[in-house]
């Protein structure tokens, strides 16, 4: 199988590098790419937005599959335009990726659905903004109405501070808050048949402790010790399959990865919000376990094949990221900083720890350099979680880029080292 993976960070590179270790995958090209990336797959400068530009891309390879991994480009209707050149393709239409691009209209398909989520009001007007934040009360959650990347939710007990960043947004839904730690688990459909992944765990804030602001994610494990073992079928039945179902039922079937973000509340499990793609950096903990080979499952889910397909086989090991930031990450991240050690990684750690690379490019003299906020995924699987922290914390510490900076306790709580 030739596959083509659209978009250039760490995901991506979790994505291609599963997709390198898959006997069934004969070439394998990534647009844009990154200079991880380069050592797996062909890379090509082709902008991951332009739907026209990637379909050509795809036939110009030859691709038996397209793999969209960002947000962005199916938002933009990028795998749309795949289809329509007659490529299968791994990810939903613009209509379907609506789940993830509007927290409104994912909101109106949950309760078509009957699925258990925070109740909301979407509002326009200040005033409707001051009703619905005292309906609610502290702490508010205050979400703006579209892709922000992470970054456009605020949960704050601070009257004003919520109001402001209300009146900031043209449309806003601010909903109850809901207690209780976050479960992310991915599903792979077909828009019929839903294939649950692993749950995983990320980590949101920038600071250990979970103390400053949100970002992309600094870090993630799986699997999570303290959660139900049955939470991936229960959440397959009340929120993951009547959602695919509704979505159908619309006439906008949702093929590709529906990520539920879910809050297990002291109600039960509550969905916080969904998105269209894998997330990063869970993605990268959850197929370092997975032992099916990756193409095969993508392409049963992109020409709806998903029913036939035999049940996942996964690896017992545990599996932990850390990501490596940039300096000022996330409100103004440095860039253009050489990145060392990573030569001593892969020497010394693989194949129990591996660089996965985001943010990264080679400079004019072939040296690594940093091209974004988020730099590395640094992940290590190990029989355990405190095993798999090891591995991927002395991986960490090979690694050098100025003013770098990661969280030191991620997966700490979950492996009882805290
Ligand atoms: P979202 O973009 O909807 O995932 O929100 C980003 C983050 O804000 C979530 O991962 C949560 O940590 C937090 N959050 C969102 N909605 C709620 C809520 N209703 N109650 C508490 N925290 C929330």
């Amino acid at each position: 199988m030739k596959v083509l993976v659209i978009g250039g960070g760490a995901r991506e590179h979790a994505l291609c590098r599963s997709l390198s270790l898959d006997p069934d995958v004969t070439s394998l090209h990534c647009a844009p790419g990154n200079a991880g990336i380069a050592e797996v797959a062909t890379l090509h400068a082709v902008d991951p937005l332009d739907g026209a530009a990637v379909a050509a891309l795809a036939g110009e390879v030859a691709a038996d599959l397209v793999v969209v991994g960002p947000e962005a480009p199916l938002v933009a209707g990028v795998a749309d335009a795949v289809r329509e050149r007659g490529v299968a393709v791994f990810g939903p239409s613009a209509e379907a990726a609506r789940l993830e691009g509007s927290k409104a209209f994912a909101k109106e398909v949950m309760a078509a659905a009957g699925v258990p989520t925070a109740r909301s009001y979407v509002c326009t007007t200040p005033a409707e903004v001051d009703t619905a934040l005292d309906a609610f009360g502290p702490p508010y959650v205050v979400k703006d109405d579209g892709l922000a990347a992470g970054k456009g939710v605020v949960v704050t007990s601070d009257l004003e501070a919520a109001r402001a960043h209300a009146l900031a947004c043209d449309q806003v839904v601010i909903e109850e808050y809901l207690d209780g730690p976050e479960v992310s688990l991915f599903a792979v459909t077909d828009g019929e048949c839903v294939v649950p992944l692993r749950p995983a765990q990320d980590f949101k804030r920038a600071h250990d402790g979970d103390e400053g602001p949100n970002t992309g994610g600094m870090g993630a494990y799986s699997p999570l010790p303290w959660a139900d073992p049955k939470l991936a079928d229960e959440v397959l039945a009340t929120v993951l399959q009547p959602t695919v179902d509704e979505m159908r039922r619309r006439g906008t079937p949702f093929s590709g990865l529906l990520y539920a973000g879910l809050a297990i509340t002291s109600r039960g499990v509550r969905v916080v919000e969904f998105n269209a793609r894998f997330g990063d950096p869970e993605t990268q903990v959850v197929l370092a376990r997975l032992k099916t080979p990756l193409s095969g499952l993508l392409h049963a889910a992109a020409t709806g094949c998903l029913a036939e397909f035999p049940p996942l086989r996964w690896s017992d090991d545990a599996a932990v990221t850390v990501v490596v930031a940039s300096e000022g990450y996330p409100a103004s991240p440095r860039t253009g900083d050489p990145v060392e050690g990573l030569a001593e990684v892969a020497e010394k750690d693989a194949p129990r720890a591996y660089v996965l690379h985001a943010g990264t490019r080679l400079d004019e003299e072939g040296r690594v350099v940093s091209a974004g906020g988020r730099v590395l995924s640094v992940t290590a699987t190990g029989t355990d979680l405190a095993e798999a922290r090891e591995h991927a914390y002395r991986a960490v510490s090979r690694l050098r880029l100025a003013g770098s900076h990661h969280r030191s306790d991620i997966a700490a709580a979950a492996a009882g080292d805290v």
